[in-house]
């Protein structure tokens, strides 16, 4: 497939994994993906095995992701991990903003531009996520929801740094509901935050920024969604766990 920007395709594999878990996965994934050069491949395992698939991952073209961080440095933060202590284990990505984390434990769109100007300074690139419930899209206010979530989660970068950070686009009624979006929703989805990021910043920005779609991707449906102009990736949570259907999605979307 020839995409004007380079996929990324990064598994979300939220609270799943022992470390003889996320082993056993990442070194499936080593072997069957040592030849894919088209796709940068990211893996995110929670924070407790992110030292041993550091090493596991060390001498591949898999890359590093979190799945969240704290917006502060250092201190007295009980239960958090700061974007240095993550640089430890050579994490390159930081997931943030997942509507898991908006909707379980409030985070706003404020907080997630904190973490997202932190993780730049620490040289991390973010994956800012966004996307609508149901009740917003069947009420006509996709839009204004991706807007607000957008401008206010991206607040305060550079130029720069927004070419570096990733937009996913996860429309929370396709998250571990096996319904996706249609390629068509993806594609308006992704065109309108493209669009507003030539807003924000300007249309070089714009073209060089990348838009994961996230949201029940599986094998069958990852070629179909990644043709789409403005779709330059995924976010996988469900079908990243096994690495058969991490593997077919990744192959497929080539
Ligand atoms: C996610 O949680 O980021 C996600 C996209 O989940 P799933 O692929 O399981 O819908």
């Amino acid at each position: 497939m020839n995409k004007e920007r380079k996929l990324i395709i990064a598994g979300n594999w939220k609270m799943n994994k022992t470390v003889a878990e996320a082993l056993h996965l990442v070194r499936g994934l080593k072997i069957e993906l040592a030849a894919v050069k088209e796709v940068d491949i990211v893996v995110c395992p929670p924070f407790t095995a992110l030292s041993e698939v550091s090493k596991a991952v060390m001498d591949s073209i898999l890359r590093l992701g979190a799945q969240n961080m704290s917006e502060h440095n250092f201190g007295a933060f009980t239960g958090e991990i700061a974007a240095g202590m993550l640089k430890e284990f050579s994490v390159r990505y930081v997931i943030l903003g997942h509507s898991e984390r908006r909707q379980l434990y409030k985070e706003t769109s404020e907080l997630v531009a904190q973490k997202t100007r932190a993780a730049h300074a620490a040289s991390l690139k973010p994956i800012v996520c966004v996307g609508e419930t149901l009740q917003e899209r069947e009420a006509g206010q996709m839009e204004r929801v991706l807007d607000a979530q957008v401008r206010h989660s991206l607040d305060g970068l550079t130029a720069p740094q927004m070419e570096d950070t990733i937009i996913a686009y996860e429309p929370v009624w396709a998250i571990g509901t096996g319904k996706n979006a249609t390629t068509t929703q993806a594609q308006e989805a992704h065109a309108f935050i493209r669009g507003l990021i030539a807003t924000l910043f300007d249309a070089t920005v714009a073209r060089h920024v990348r838009i994961q779609y996230g949201g029940s991707v599986k094998p069958a449906n990852a070629r179909e969604l990644m043709s789409q102009p403005d779709v330059d990736g995924a976010l996988v949570g469900g079908a990243s766990l096994d690495a058969r259907n991490f593997c077919d999605i990744i192959k497929n979307s080539i």
